[in-house]
């Protein structure tokens, strides 16, 4: 436990995948005025630097959102032909870096912050248990200076979202949530811990749009949970979104490891727009990111 520090892949395709759905979901219910919830219950420390010793180790942001703004944007002049999702994406990851070139990469609770309207409106609550990463996350977002709209709790996610739902109604008796769902999966029992939370959410808060990141990796609890969330959509009556991508690997050497080379996102009742949204922008991350062997990207989706 603990040995996962997300700086070592912050920026990285899974990152750009997670992040693109993330922002493109909440400008979707932005859309609408009512207060939103925003939970992140597994936070991360929030702002990453892209020349850290951390970043530098593993280089993976190098292969996806470095690759993806030299791709699409050489010098930020956009440049390259892009859809309206990545170019939503680039922008945000572009207003952290007011200098130009790529030093800053935000993480979750940072993309949620960005996207909140004034502090009366929406509040973002944030878990992260890592003793390091809570700290470095609480005081970075203490930066902002965002009063009691954002709060950081040392706590367990999985076990911190339940009294959460379903969330307070604003004064006209809305009640909105957006729940992002991305533990590490450093120890298998947290494929089993998503189910069971998703299973309990949809009992406390039907309505609520659940953001789930999985990686898909040669494990059976992997494989096994897509199809466990698209049941418990189904049960619920909700509709749902599935998508992957995939970026491959170049050849190998005898006993060398790719890495972790795909993941995928699943969401619980998802804005309608985000399905045509992903079909554009997926095709164009696999030109751009993927690798070789086993590239792909798949969406689909299911009614309520
Ligand atoms: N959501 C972040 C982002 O997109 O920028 C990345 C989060 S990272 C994949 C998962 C984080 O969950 C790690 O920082 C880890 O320390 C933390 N964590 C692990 N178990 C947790 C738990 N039960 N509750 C809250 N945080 C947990």
């Amino acid at each position: 436990m603990f040995s996962y520090r997300h700086a070592f892949h912050a920026g990285n395709h899974a990152d750009v995948l997670k992040h693109l759905v993330l922002i493109a979901t909440l400008r979707h219910l932005m859309l609408k005025p009512p207060t939103l919830t925003l939970v992140d219950t597994h936070a991360g420390a929030g702002l990453y630097r892209l020349d850290s010793e951390f970043a530098d180790k593993g280089g993976e942001a190098e292969h996806g959102v470095v690759r993806l703004f030299a791709a699409l944007r050489p010098a930020q002049g956009k440049g390259g032909a892009s859809t309206p999702l990545i170019d939503d994406y680039l922008d945000l990851v572009a207003g952290f870096n007011p200098g130009g070139s790529l030093r800053v990469y935000p993480g979750s609770p940072f993309v949620m912050q960005r996207l909140m309207r004034d502090a009366s409106r929406d509040r973002l609550k944030l878990f992260e248990l890592h003793p390091t990463d809570g700290k470095t996350l609480s005081s970075n977002m203490a930066q902002l200076e965002a009063g009691r709209s954002v709060v950081v709790l040392r706590q367990d996610g999985f076990e911190g979202l339940k009294p959460l739902l379903p969330p307070p109604a604003d004064a006209q008796g809305s009640r909105r949530a957006l729940v992002l769902i991305d533990p590490s999966y450093e120890l298998k029992s947290d494929y089993g811990k998503v189910s069971t939370c998703i299973l309990d959410a949809l009992k406390r808060f039907a309505t609520g749009t659940y953001v789930v990141w999985y990686p898909v990796i040669p494990r059976t609890e992997a494989h096994d949970l897509p199809r466990k969330l698209r049941a418990a959509a189904q049960r619920a009556g909700r509709g749902w979104l599935h998508a992957t991508l995939a970026v491959g690997h170049p050849p190998l050497e005898p006993n060398e490891r790719p890495g972790l080379t795909a993941s995928g996102v699943f969401i619980i009742n998802p804005p309608h727009t985000l399905a045509a949204g992903l079909k554009e922008a997926l095709p164009l991350l696999v030109d751009v990111l993927g690798r070789g062997r086993g590239q792909g990207h798949a969406v689909e989706t299911g009614d309520g």
